[in-house]
């Protein structure tokens, strides 16, 4: 579990996403190369697989690529997790009672809402780079990044998100 994660996420939660605050969510930070087709993958939403929810009592599960973490500043941060965050959608009841959780792809490349809410744009790279503000540019030079695409496994595995968020070869790189 990655508290400093979840430290950020819970006021993000509180504002933007109410219907979270009634999910148990684990926060975990993924070290290490993780990359898809090439590029780097800066997060993941997953809804948890049954065997999951039994072992650790977590709904959804929310993971953060370490590297990325660590050289994103607060507004990266928050527009990262503003946006996994983004991808569940309120629950609906089952017949026992449970809530369902679902995943949802985004309606633009980037969540409109998210790029109201932190004026930003995934295509636009200036503007991203501004508002990531404290970014290491040196050490994400060789940095691409998107989502992982995998589901996690078990039944409630509806949950691709392939979408290449933040994706793109230049978009850390280059002269802006
Ligand atoms: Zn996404």
């Amino acid at each position: 579990m990655a508290p400093g994660v979840k430290a950020v996420a819970d006021p993000i939660i509180s504002s933007y996403h109410p219907h979270l605050q009634e999910a148990s969510i684990a926060y975990l930070l993924r070290r290490g190369t993780w990359k898809s087709r090439g590029q780097v993958i800066t997060g993941k939403a997953a809804i948890a697989p049954e065997q999951w929810r039994l072992l650790s009592g977590c709904d959804l599960v929310l993971i953060i690529n370490e590297m990325v973490w660590q050289v994103l500043g607060d507004k990266g941060r928050e527009m990262l997790l503003d946006h996994e965050l983004s991808h569940f959608t309120p629950p609906t009841t089952d017949k026992d009672g449970s809530l369902r959780w679902a995943i949802r792809e985004h309606d633009l490349q980037e969540f409109s809402e998210v790029v109201k809410r932190h004026g930003v744009c995934t295509g636009d790279h200036r503007r991203l780079i501004e508002a990531a503000g404290q970014l290491d540019l040196e050490s994400l030079g060789t940095l691409t990044a998107q989502e992982e695409g995998e589901s996690m496994g078990g039944e409630d595995d509806d949950m691709d998100d392939d979408d290449g968020f933040m994706e793109g070869d230049d978009f850390f790189g280059g002269p802006q």
